[in-house]
Formats: structure tokens, C-alpha cells, sequence
């Protein structure tokens, strides 16, 4: 599928906003993702798995997270 310049320009701004909004829930380091708020870790090969965070942390009343598969589909233009 070839996209115009502007359907190309509107999606890589969507992208960098999806990710700028992925990059203040998560943080990447090395082959984990972290918490910021918890600091609660999960691995890559675990990205089929709910996100687990301290019971305590704001962050658990979102529901079910699968941070590696919103990464990989906010990414899926490349
Ligand atoms: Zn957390």
C-alpha cells in the first residue's frame, strides 16, 4: 500500500505522540519495562501476560496493561 506524503506525515505524528504518551507510563530499560510509579518490572517474553504492579500503585486501577504489545503496535509503521 503506498500512502500519500500527508497520510505519511499524519501517521509518523501520531506515532510520536502515542509514543511520547507510552514513554510517561512506561519506562525501557535494557530488556525490561518498568513502572515509574511502582518500579515493578516486566520482561519482553512476557509481553503475552497482563502487567503486574504493586497492588498499591495507581497505575493497577487501568485494567489489564500489556505494555510491550502497545509498544509493538505503536510501532507497526516501520
Ligand atoms: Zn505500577
Amino acid at each position: 500500500m503506498k500512502l500519500s506524503n500527508d497520510e505519511n506525515r499524519a501517521g509518523h505524528q501520531r506515532m510520536a505522540e502515542e509514543l511520547a504518551e507510552w514513554g510517561r507510563q512506561w519506562r525501557l530499560e535494557a530488556d525490561m519495562v518498568r513502572c515509574p510509579y511502582c518500579h515493578s518490572v516486566q520482561i519482553a517474553s512476557q509481553a503475552d501476560r497482563s502487567f503486574l504492579h504493586d497492588s498499591a500503585c495507581a497505575a493497577s486501577a487501568l485494567g489489564e496493561q500489556y505494555p510491550w504489545r502497545s509498544l509493538a503496535w505503536i510501532l507497526r509503521s516501520l
